[in-house]
């Protein structure tokens, strides 16, 4: 069997696409790297600094400057990666409500996105990878092997933002959250630079009322059969 050397996974906030990716990474031995860390990084980085999303120089020259590591963790099936940030540990502060209030603001500066894809990029050429996000196969990857769009409803994902957030003993308001992933996902579809777009050759997955199993049998066909090009 020969498997797709780069597989690029898209899709909006509680698609279910990170934690497919992951345990596609663990079923065939891919390095996984989730995009949106290092985006609500630079905004927890950005924030602590009290930088104004408006000075989109010092925020470019900052993420230049800020070096992210991402450190596979996986005993940890909830946060399969540490990160660290300058040596410290940020794992449970890139996940909070403030984080993901904002981080959509820096997520549209285009000069910002270029300093984290380069950084991607660079990650990705070694291959043998899973890269999710919002712009992997129309942006950071557009050659991928293989790109994946994976979408649920609404109503879906933020009752699954609400459990992860209920689970991990976090006070959590329902409609709040989905009124919130409404607006983030207004903000990553409707921006100028990079938006959340499904590339023209993704397939399309809806994770609606399926288990993660079903997910993952119904991509781990099309990964079993694929040749290249
Ligand atoms: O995927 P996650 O919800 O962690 O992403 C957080 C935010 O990071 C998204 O709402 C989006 O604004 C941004 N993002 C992005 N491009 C990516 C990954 C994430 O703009 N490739």
């Amino acid at each position: 069997m020969s498997l797709p050397s780069i597989i690029a996974v898209d899709g909006p906030a509680g698609s279910g696409k990170s934690t497919i990716s992951h345990q596609l990474a663990e079923r065939y031995g891919y390095l996984f790297i989730d995009t949106g860390i290092f985006y609500r990084t630079m905004t927890l980085v950005a924030l602590r600094a009290g930088i104004p999303f408006s000075n989109t120089d010092a925020l470019t020259t900052l993420t230049e400057n800020t070096h992210i590591d991402i450190i596979s963790q996986n005993d940890d099936p909830t946060h399969p990666y540490a990160v660290f940030v300058e040596g410290e540990d940020v794992t449970n502060q890139i996940r909070t409500p403030q984080v993901e209030a904002s981080v959509s603001a820096l997520s549209a500066i285009g000069s910002v996105r270029a300093a984290l894809v380069e950084q991607q990029r660079r990650i990705a050429a070694k291959g043998n990878i899973i890269m999710a996000g919002r712009d992997i196969g129309t942006v950071v990857l557009p050659h991928a092997d293989v790109k994946l769009y994976i979408d649920a409803s609404i109503q879906e994902r933020a009752r699954r933002r609400f459990q992860e957030r209920v689970s991990q003993g976090q006070s959590a308001n329902l409609a709040e959250i989905e009124a919130a992933m409404v607006q983030r996902d207004r903000v990553d579809s409707e921006r100028e630079v990079s938006p959340l777009r499904q590339a023209k050759d993704a397939i399309y997955i809806s994770t609606d009322n399926k288990s993660i199993e079903q997910v993952l049998g119904e991509i781990g066909e099309k990964l079993e059969i694929w040749q290249p090009a």
